[in-house]
């Protein structure tokens, strides 16, 4: 009897190749990226103290109501939880670190988020985001270096259809003044309030806005706006922000709805959403949040960051017909005869030195196969030539190079000693 088959867990997916090769091309694009902007790589642990996200998310999220993955620690009893996002755990770090000491930092960050949601098109249960977190600056400056980051991302991609909402969320006292109002507002249309929004009135009526519930849409639409009950101050903010935008050519749409689910956003907030990914549209999320750094334990100082879905990018491309350049070796090595795998190596290792992609026929328990069936996987593996270590050749000290693709059947005999010479005309 065979065991039972084990399967990865629902939600949580397996990245193959190729399109593991879409992966690394995206995450590629964005360090190069992230190193123009001066942005640097931060690593925090996928693991961290269940109050680290109940402080930094706040109590009345979606998150931490429902979506943490979290367990005790066998040993002490510690409360632990699989990260649901990472802009807690950096802003743990850069307090733990004092990172902040000798004045602002620009960070980044990639990496696997967990949440215990019901798994649909964009939205898994481990999914992955790209971050970035500018911490200690507080002018809308570099609110806007963040969009035009996100905006320069998708110029490289070759993503287009995704188009930027802002709003801003002002400061504290400005938000409780329209809180008030606004839960007047939907006190007086109770009854048409769902489950959600009546559970949240009281505790976090600023997501009822939020709301994806189509039979609140109107309802919504005729709320008191945030706004509207902006100081000077955080309107200054926000017409600095568009000010950038608008020199820039960022095309944007204020949308008074729009809030984040997370508590600790002041100020600017941004999404960039698509029609394309059906309900999950937002692709890209992210503003102020100058009091979460203060709410984590750290000297309070005003951050501001995005976090971008991996899975609803490479969807979103795939959707457009943008594809990754495939992942395809310049060189393909086949071997008629086993006796010559000591001097094939040296000399693949030799052009992989070099830089060219090589793939290397590899013995079966039968052997190593006709030449038609190792021709056969050359054309498979997408090569465009084709080294052939036959016996012949090998005795003039020489390997036949042939082309599988322009001008497929041209072949020509290279000197094996001078391979440094010849190595760069295999790239691409
Ligand atoms: P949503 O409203 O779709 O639930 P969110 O407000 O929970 O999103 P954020 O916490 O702001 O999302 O996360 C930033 C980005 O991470 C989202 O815009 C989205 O692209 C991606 N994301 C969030 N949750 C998931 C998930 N479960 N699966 C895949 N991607 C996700
Ligand atoms: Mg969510």
């Amino acid at each position: 009897m065979s065991p039972p088959k084990l399967a990865a867990i629902k939600g949580m997916n397996d990245i193959l190749p190729p399109v593991s090769g879409q992966w690394e091309w995206l995450e590629g694009i964005v360090r190069s990226l992230m190193a123009r902007h001066a942005y640097r790589n931060i690593r925090t642990p996928i693991v961290e103290p269940t109050q680290l996200f109940v402080r930094g998310l706040g109590e009345v999220t979606d998150i931490v109501e429902k979506e943490m993955y979290s367990f005790e620690d066998r040993l002490n009893g510690e409360q632990l939880t699989l990260r649901p996002e990472n802009t807690a755990g950096v802003v743990r770090a850069v307090v733990e670190h004092s990172m902040l000491y000798e004045g602002g930092k620009r960070l980044y960050y990639m990496g696997p988020m967990f949440r215990h949601e019901r798994p649909q098109r964009g939205r898994y249960r481990q999914f992955h985001q790209i971050g970035a977190e500018a911490l200690g600056f507080a002018g809308p400056d570099v609110d806007a270096e963040l969009i035009l980051l996100a905006d320069a991302l998708w110029r490289e991609l070759g993503l287009t259809d995704v188009r930027l909402e802002i709003n801003s969320l002002g400061q504290l006292d400005e938000r409780q003044r329209h809180r008030a109002e606004l839960i007047a507002y939907l006190e007086r249309h109770a009854d048409q309030l769902d489950e959600d929004a009546r559970r949240r009135l009281h505790s976090n009526p600023l997501r009822i806005l939020d709301t994806k519930n189509p039979a609140m849409q109107s309802l919504v639409e005729g709320a008191p706006r945030l706004i509207d009950f902006l100081g000077a101050a955080s309107l200054a903010h926000f017409a600095g922000l568009r000010a950038i935008l608008d020199a820039n050519d960022i095309a944007y749409r204020i949308n008074p709805r729009l809030v984040r689910g997370l508590d600790y956003y002041n100020l600017s907030v941004f999404e960039f959403v698509t029609d394309r990914l059906g309900a999950q549209g937002t692709v890209c999320a992210g503003g102020r949040y100058d009091g979460l750094i203060g709410e984590i334990g750290g000297k309070p100082a005003p951050a501001v960051g995005w976090a971008l879905g991996v899975e609803r990018v490479l969807e979103l491309l795939r959707e457009q017909g943008t594809e990754a350049p495939a992942l395809q070796p310049d060189v393909y090595a086949i071997v008629p005869d086993a006796q010559a795998m000591p001097l094939v190596l040296r000399t693949l290792r030799a052009l992989r030195a070099a830089g060219v992609s090589v793939q290397m026929h590899a013995a079966s328990a039968e052997g190593l196969g006709s030449m038609k069936s190792q021709f056969k996987k050359a054309d498979v593996s997408g090569a465009r030539h084709a080294l052939i270590f036959g016996a012949d050749e090998l005795a003039t000290g020489e390997v036949t190079l042939k082309s599988l693709r322009d001008g497929a059947g041209a072949q020509s005999r290279r000197v094996l000693a001078q391979v440094d010479e010849w190595a760069a005309s295999l790239k691409p």
